[in-house]
């Protein structure tokens, strides 16, 4: 019988001579081997395009990573279409059956973990530890979701004399997945596996900056074993591939993490489009983004809570939904704190990130560079520049954005308020610890919050007031590992429960009960 316990994959240690060797290797065999063209695939057919989406380094603007097919709607149609055909095949092979294909490929995945590292490297900016978790995290989602599923088909009734029960978790059916690029294995492989563990087929719409790995990834289902169109390959664009995929009357739940208007605009349109929906009410399950506090309590370590701060903050340039983007910092210690976290800052080393030193990577694209850079002019005028880090001469090839520190920054600034999803800091000064809550508390979002405190009384205020899908205590915000601390939000940050978490496949399951009387 299949084991029913799952264990995290244990991180790469770079300190580890071997480690670093591997890395080297595979970024070099990776660089010499990028310009790939990946086309879509759909019930197994691999279909190419005119138009195409082009990937490139961001560290390197010049460099092309590889390109794809980029799908119409019309294709999008095909693809739920598949779908729609393999389902019945796929949900009647079992949980057992095809936990093996999601482990096959988390054991591919592990073979060639440093590979995909690289690819991640180029085509997203990770920086090797970044890059390695992400794959590492991709592995653990597999054996997560293939031991859940095992787990929820042998869930059982409660049986009295005379009365058998029994529950049944039937697949919801074809699961649009809209992915983002900033886990670009991890999220894309955890939305796709959740579906098809229990018993959905999938279409996977990448996102266009990370259209490359998720490419790899779907030629791993295939060598995994995975039947024609349970899983299909639809790289195109949001408004197009994205959109049709969302209406499309046979899609039964729609999977997407990404930003807030998005999640929002794909919420409004399931819901109406589910009028004329052959398979009832369309489920959104959508992980939406953050404004992340982390208190700095009067009697708080300082080199703890800085570090826990720059890790959270600047860790991949703070393009995490995770990522800190306010310090709320108590009277007593905040010139404190600040100089230390400067500091601290100040000595990440910047650049690309193929770099093994490099701590902060370019962002993702020249766009996302100049929205970010809008957000820092703004946060010139909202508050005190503690720390602006400059870039240009990074600028000249890639996207880079250099770490900033804003102080004196008020709760309800434009920086204080909305996600910038770059390496910006608002600094917040707060009297004491009522009113650093009641700060931290004032966003639209409730996805990850953090305290650093000696004192059991402000834990435990925290940890009874701070709304946040997950709180921590004493450590950095950003990092959840599947399983132990499952991952998601509330208010504006999501729709849907935690990623990562035993209840997650639940949401894509209909339930049925079954009674024979005997
Ligand atoms: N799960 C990631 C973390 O805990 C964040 C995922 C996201 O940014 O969507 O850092």
């Amino acid at each position: 019988p299949m084991s029913a316990t799952f264990a995290n994959q244990p991180p790469v240690d770079f300190a580890d001579s071997h480690q670093r060797a591997a890395m080297l290797d595979a970024l070099t065999s990776v660089r010499e081997k990028l310009g790939r063209h990946f086309p879509l695939v759909i019930g197994g057919r691999k279909l190419d395009t005119q138009e195409r989406i082009t990937s490139t380094d961001p560290s390197l603007r010049t460099r092309i990573v590889g390109t794809t097919a980029s799908a119409s709607a019309e294709q999008a149609r095909e693809a739920v279409a598949a779908a729609v055909q393999a389902m019945d095949a796929w949900h009647t092979s079992g949980a057992e059956s095809r936990a093996k294909v999601l482990r096959k490929a988390a054991e591919i995945m592990r073979s060639r973990l440093m590979e995909l590292s690289a690819i991640e490297v180029y085509e997203c900016g990770k920086t090797w530890r970044e890059a390695t978790a992400d794959v590492d995290e991709a592995i653990d989602f597999l054996e997560f979701y293939a031991t859940g599923a095992i787990k929820l088909q042998r869930t059982r009734g409660a049986d009295v004399p005379g009365e058998e029960n029994r529950f049944e978790y039937l697949p919801r059916g074809v699961t649009a997945v809209i992915a983002p690029w900033n886990f670009p294995l991890a999220i894309l492989c955890g939305m796709t596996s959740a579906a098809i563990a229990v018993g959905n087929t999938v279409v996977m719409k990448p996102a266009e900056q990370s259209s490359i790995i998720a490419g790899v990834f779907m030629e791993i289902l295939e060598q995994a074993g995975l039947p024609a169109g349970v899983v299909n390959f639809l790289p195109g664009l949001g408004e197009v591939a994205g959109a049709a995929l969302v209406e499309h009357p046979d899609v039964a739940a729609i999977i997407f993490t990404g930003s807030r208007e998005v999640g929002l605009a794909i919420n409004a349109r399931a819901a109406e489009t589910s009028r004329k929906s052959r398979v009832g009410v369309k489920r959104v399950i959508a992980e939406m983004g953050g404004k992340n506090a982390i208190i700095v309590d009067s009697d708080a370590d300082l080199d703890e809570a800085v570090a826990g701060i720059v890790h959270s903050a600047f860790g991949f340039q703070g393009q995490k939904c995770s990522a800190c983007s306010r310090a709320i910092v108590l009277s007593s210690v905040y010139d404190q704190l600040l100089a230390r976290l400067v500091e601290a800052t100040r000595s990440l080393p910047i650049g690309p990130s193929e770099e093994p030193s490099t701590a902060i990577g370019p962002v993702i694209d020249d766009e996302s560079r100049e929205r970010i850079e809008r957000y820092i002019e703004i946060g010139k005028t909202e508050g005190r520049t503690l720390l602006a880090t400059d870039v240009s001469q990074l600028v000249e090839r890639g996207a880079f954005v250099g770490p900033h520190i804003f102080a004196d920054v008020s709760p309800q600034a434009r920086i204080a308020q909305e996600e910038i999803f770059g390496p910006v800091l608002a600094v917040i000064r707060a009297a004491d610890l009522s009113e650093a809550i009641q700060i931290a508390n004032s966003t639209d979002y409730a996805l990850t919050g953090g305290i650093f405190s000696r004192s059991p009384h402000s834990l435990e205020r925290a940890r009874r007031e701070m709304q946040v899908g997950n709180l921590y205590l004493n450590r950095a915000i950003t990092g959840a590992m599947v399983g132990r601390q499952p991952f998601g939000g509330y208010k504006m940050s999501g729709i849907g429960s935690k990623a990562g978490g035993e209840e997650y496949l639940l949401q894509l399951v209909v339930p049925r009960t079954v009674t024979e009387h005997t």
